[in-house]
């Protein structure tokens, strides 16, 4: 048996709600992530869904079939030899999530776009999303053209010059297009063979101070727990570089809120890694690739309920710049998702208020200038963030934020 081990590449799942990104994750792991449409429906809060699975080539069988999930699906008499383990963030396809869509796609190192054949193409989540991927920088995608068991052949052909005319242009052009059934899990080898040529596990330099994006954070205690037998609080992300091991101290930034006579800062926090969690799995070390739980010395009252989302986490002395007001040269997309139709972007005014996502922070801020190359907002929260960082920028359209642009901090 294979000694297990920690994933080593995210891959993103995005597409519009409906779209069968859910059951194509299911699909690919065995593993059936929260639906998103039942939790806002509950008013729950919206998590990002996370499954891992593994790529396994069943050796003396043909491409693509050779290909599969699990080793038990190899066809008989072939040897199945594991690939690589991978972890898929299944981000939220309703309109309303677009910002934890955003804040997902900064962990992924390459995505699955999920296009159903029954519908026409784009619908505005698909639309919003390949635009999301490409301004977090998530170029290495693969298209599935789902529930092809649903359409005529023709439609199904329709439906390709449709994907097709829609990525021209764009970073998607030459993007494999990969005709699937999730639910009848018809072509997964297809996607999985795609996924091994299309995205590679980014080559990682351990020698860099480590950083992670901080995508959820916990009180893993049960209510009642004896005061000296509390965990301390665990916070959730993915590496970006570097590797993490047990005993590291760590800053965390921006911090914590504190009210000082009225006056609103953040204080960074610093603290000691006690324990690195892949889902059940303790390890020793974490290194960039899965969702890792740290588990940390920090007062669990202050990772509570997502309480830390947005920070980063590093070596003291290796994190980027606190920012109150964040200065951006900014590019606008030519049409954003309105209502039914797409609308014209029109420029950023003064006073205007946008969403502001960078890696997984989200702030909302006001724009105290607005140029035609730069803006200057003014941020309700502090981001930290480096000069160049790429910052995704949302406004308000018809009452629901819409991604209308990008932007490259400034110093
Ligand atoms: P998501 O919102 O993109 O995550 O979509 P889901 O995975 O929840 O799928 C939405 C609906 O489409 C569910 O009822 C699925 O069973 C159905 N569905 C997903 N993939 C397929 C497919 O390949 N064929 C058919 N016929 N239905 C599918
Ligand atoms: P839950 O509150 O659902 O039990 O756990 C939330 C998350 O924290 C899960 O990802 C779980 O793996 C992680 N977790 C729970 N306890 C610990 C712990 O003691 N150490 C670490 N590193 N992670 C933990």
């Amino acid at each position: 048996a294979q000694r297990r081990r920690q994933p080593e590449v995210n891959i993103g799942t995005a597409g519009h709600v409906d779209h069968g990104k859910t059951t194509l994750v299911q699909a690919l792991t065995g593993v059936w992530t929260a639906r998103h449409s039942e939790e806002l429906k509950r008013g729950m809060t919206i998590k990002l869904g996370y499954a891992e699975g593994e790529v396994w080539y069943c050796e003396g069988a043909e491409p693509p079939e050779a290909y599969q999930p699990f080793p038990e699906k190899c066809p008989e008499g072939t040897v199945p030899k594991l690939l690589r383990r991978v972890s898929y963030v299944d981000a939220p396809g309703h309109e309303i999530l677009m910002a934890t869509m955003l804040s997902g796609a900064a962990l992924m190192d390459g995505a699955l776009l999920v296009i159903a054949a029954n519908e026409r193409c784009p619908q505005p989540q698909t639309y919003e999303h390949l635009m999301a991927l490409d301004i977090v920088g998530t170029h290495d995608i693969v298209i599935v053209q789902n529930k092809v068991d649903v359409v005529t052949p023709e439609r199904a052909r329709e439906s390709y010059r449709e994907i097709k005319e829609f990525v021209r242009g764009t970073f998607a052009e030459s993007a494999p297009i990969m005709p699937v059934s999730a639910l009848h899990k018809i072509n997964i080898d297809a996607v999985l063979m795609a996924m091994e040529y299309i995205i590679p596990t980014p080559k990682r330099d351990p020698s860099k101070p480590p950083l992670m994006f901080v995508a959820r954070s916990f009180d893993v205690n049960k209510p009642g727990t004896p005061v000296e037998e509390l965990e301390g609080g665990v916070v959730g992300g993915s590496l970006i570089q570097g590797v993490l091991r047990v005993g590291d101290e760590v800053e965390i930034v921006p911090g914590v809120r504190v009210e000082d006579k009225g006056r609103v800062r953040y204080e960074p926090l610093v603290t000691e890694v006690t324990s690195l969690r892949f889902g059940s799995l303790e390890v020793e070390e974490a290194k960039p690739g899965g969702l890792v739980a740290v588990g940390t010395k920090l007062d669990p009252s202050i990772a509570k309920a997502d309480n830390l989302v947005g920070n980063i986490v590093g070596k003291p002395g290796h994190l980027p710049p606190v920012r109150d007001t964040l200065r951006l040269e900014h590019h606008l997309l030519e049409r954003a998702v309105g209502a039914r139709e797409f609308v014209k972007v029109t420029p950023i005014r003064p006073k205007e208020i946008l969403m502001l996502t960078v890696g997984t922070a989200i702030t909302l801020g006001i724009v105290t200038k607005a140029g035609s190359g730069e803006v200057e907002v003014k941020l309700r929260k502090p981001v930290a963030a480096w000069e160049g960082a790429r910052v995704a920028i949302s406004r308000q359209i018809l009452g629901r934020w819409r991604l209308v642009g990008w932007g490259l901090v400034k110093d």
